[in-house]
């Protein structure tokens, strides 16, 4: 199964994706996260990326596009994925077009998950993460069953991203909305489109993504 989840910065694609990654037996593909660990790990792509996630706009296309087709050749992609956070602009979408196509690959849909603007802000300045397993949490919506300690793992350190803040979000928003959005027409088109109401439970969410991909 590959399948595509689009929606903006605190949607909840990454929350999703880890539960879908178990059901379906398919690995979660973050771009963000990819991006995250070449910064980490002071690489030439990290050098050229690290400052414009800083300031909230994209990464260009051609880095992009080369990090992920070379990701989705690997082992653990065999038995599908979700691409969380690409792609981006409709020339990434389209790059994966014909990535697809020199792979042999086929996709199965594409789901946007639909949310209110302004309850991302408060979504994405609460978010933290699990720093030994990357379990997601917030300090509102979703708290560690018990106080300082991850419920997956048993960690008791956690992290917040740089490009968390107040600022840097209502940048982001502005790029989905400017070079993002316009790709749903692009898969809409074609009929992969579905639809999930973000703005949900997260439980529900997971209900309807679920009932969508069976
Ligand atoms: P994205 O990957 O789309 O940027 P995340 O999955 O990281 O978003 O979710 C952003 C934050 O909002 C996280 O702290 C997460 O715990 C929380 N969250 C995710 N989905 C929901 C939801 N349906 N309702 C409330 N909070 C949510
Ligand atoms: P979120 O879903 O919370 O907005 P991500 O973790 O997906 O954040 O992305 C963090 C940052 O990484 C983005 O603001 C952007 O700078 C960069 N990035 C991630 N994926 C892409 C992509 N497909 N194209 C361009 N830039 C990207
Ligand atoms: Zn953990």
């Amino acid at each position: 199964m590959k399948i595509i989840l689009i929606g903006p910065p605190g949607a909840g694609k990454g929350t999703q994706a880890k539960r879908l990654e178990e059901k379906y037996k398919i690995v979660q593909l973050s771009t963000g996260d990819m991006l995250r660990a070449e910064v980490a790990a002071g690489s030439e792509l990290g050098t050229q990326a690290k400052a414009i996630m800083e300031k909230g706009g994209l990464v260009p296309d051609d880095l992009i596009i080369g990090m992920i087709s070379g990701r989705i050749d690997q082992a653990d992609c065999a038995n599908g994925f979700i691409l969380d956070g690409f792609p981006r602009t409709v020339p990434q979408a389209e790059a994966l077009d014909d990535m697809f196509q020199a792979k042999g690959m086929e996709l199965d849909g594409v789901i946007e998950v639909v949310v209110d603007d302004d309850a991302m802000v408060a979504r994405i300045t609460g978010r933290f993460t699990c720093a030994k397993c990357g379990a997601g949490y917030h300090d509102t919506f979703q708290r560690p069953r018990q106080e300082g300690v991850c419920d997956n793992c048993g960690g008791s350190e956690f992290t917040r991203r740089a490009d968390d803040n107040e600022q840097t979000v209502r940048e982001r928003l502005k790029a989905y909305h400017d070079q993002t959005a316009p790709i749903t027409g692009y898969y809409g088109q074609r009929g992969l489109l579905k639809t999930v109401d973000g703005m949900a439970s997260i439980d529900e969410v997971t209900k309807q993504l679920t009932d969508i991909l069976g």
